[in-house]
């Protein structure tokens, strides 16, 4: 099984830097999406794995395939890979059937016989759900089918690797959730190794086996989905994936004191280097329990907004604003004074050998301080209704 591997890739467009030092590594039938704001240099890589840009630096292999390197370049024709595209990149005057039976005209299908032609656009018409709508125009197809199109485009040729860059992002929100399960049943179906591209942090924690974030044209942290929200390494990965909120204190090897209360203590075993530098704690919005009384820091409901299946509160500490994910039933109202029982992710450690150690909490008892009629709304006092300014990303 090949694997996609990136050494030491760079690219600049003039003076401008838009990929340092890229080192990573895909594995066969795996399915990274690649994460980070606008202009850190997502779609370059994209264009360069594709082989519609030569990296300035650096060597791109596929298995023992060299891809691109100073001394080579192998078009995108001659790559096994397809693409699928933000803006579908249809022909207007196609039929969905010709869409589909276009990659397999490519010189790299000399030698496929029209009848396993044949065979390969109606499985993929079929696969993709596209059978009855075949003879169809582009401009007669919805947003979602259009992008199915383009899809069947992609992964007709069986290509080993699938390249994807925001391929829903054109798409309403709805269509968008619809779209993420097709494609992971067409990542099932094909093997084929994904890179893809988003903006949109739900999309990669949905879908993706690895979150490559990047920030700046480098990698600033790359790791399964899990790794990355449980144990970000800095603080733009935290914040990037979701909210964050982070605690202030000291650290003695792996144990973190809270500064507004020392005797508060969390493990910190798991968490990076580069926060333990910052004298911080980075604390998920679910991983606080609001709680009337107990063992925890000091606070008062800031402001509440309602979710549905959950309570988004923020709460005030001492001057900082923490964001904290709340079950539905659990109701404050702004103004009551709490308690943000830090509680973590207690789990047995069998998923990925990680977390034994990281949320064992030393500051409980966390459950055992549950009184009966705790949750019961406390009578409003103080402060108004406040918007979340400080502590979350
Ligand atoms: P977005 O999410 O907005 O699409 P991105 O992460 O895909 O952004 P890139 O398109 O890879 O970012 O761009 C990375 C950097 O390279 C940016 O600073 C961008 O302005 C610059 N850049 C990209 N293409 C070119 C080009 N053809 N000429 C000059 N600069 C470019």
């Amino acid at each position: 099984m090949k694997r996609l591997k990136l050494e030491r890739v760079s690219h600049w467009f003039g003076r401008t830097r838009a990929l340092d030092d890229i080192r990573l590594e895909i594995g066969a039938s795996e399915f990274v999406a690649v994460l980070g704001p606008s202009g850190c240099g997502k779609t370059t890589l994209l264009r360069i794995l594709g082989g519609f840009l030569r990296p300035t630096e650096g060597t791109v292999t596929f298995g023992d395939d060299v891809y691109s390197s100073p001394l080579v370049h192998v078009p995108v024709e001659r790559r096994d890979l397809g693409m699928v595209f933000q803006s579908f990149a249809l022909w207007p005057h196609m039929t969905v059937r010709r869409h589909v039976e276009f990659p397999l005209k490519s010189p790299r299908h000399k030698g496929t016989s029209e009848r396993e032609k044949r065979e390969a656009v109606e499985r993929t018409l079929e696969a993709t759900g596209l059978t009855s709508l075949q003879h169809r125009l582009p401009g007669e197809l919805s947003g979602g089918q259009r992008q199915r199109v383009s899809l069947a485009r992609a992964i007709v040729s069986k290509p080993s690797i699938l390249l994807m860059d925001e391929p829903l992002s054109a798409l309403d929100q709805e269509l968008r959730i619809e779209m993420r399960r097709e494609i992971q049943d067409i990542h099932r179906l094909t093997g084929a190794t994904i890179v893809y591209v988003t903006h949109d942090q739900g999309e990669a924690l949905a879908m993706a086996d690895r979150l490559v974030i990047m920030k700046n044209g480098r990698v600033e942290q790359a790791g399964t989905p899990r790794e990355v929200y449980l144990h970000p390494r800095t603080p733009f990965a935290a914040g990037f994936v979701s909210k964050c909120n982070f605690v202030k204190g000291s650290w003695t090897g792996d144990r973190f004191a809270v500064q507004e209360d020392p005797s508060l203590l969390f493990d910190g075993a798991a968490v990076s280097e580069v926060f333990r530098g910052m004298g911080v704690y980075p604390v998920r919005p679910e991983q606080f329990r609001i709680a009337a009384r107990g063992r925890g820091l000091e606070g008062r409901i800031a402001n509440k907004q309602y979710n549905g299946r959950e309570i988004h509160y923020a709460v005030r500490c001492q001057g900082t604003i923490f964001t904290v994910y709340a079950d539905a039933f659990e109701d404050y109202r702004p103004g009551n004074s709490v308690r943000l029982v830090f509680e973590g992710t207690v789990r047995d450690g069998r998923e990925d050998g990680l977390d034994r150690e990281a949320f064992m909490v030393y500051n409980r008892p966390a459950h055992t301080d549950r009184i009966a009629g705790e949750r019961a709304p406390l009578p409003v006092s103080g402060e108004a209704a406040e918007t979340p300014r400080h502590g979350e990303q």
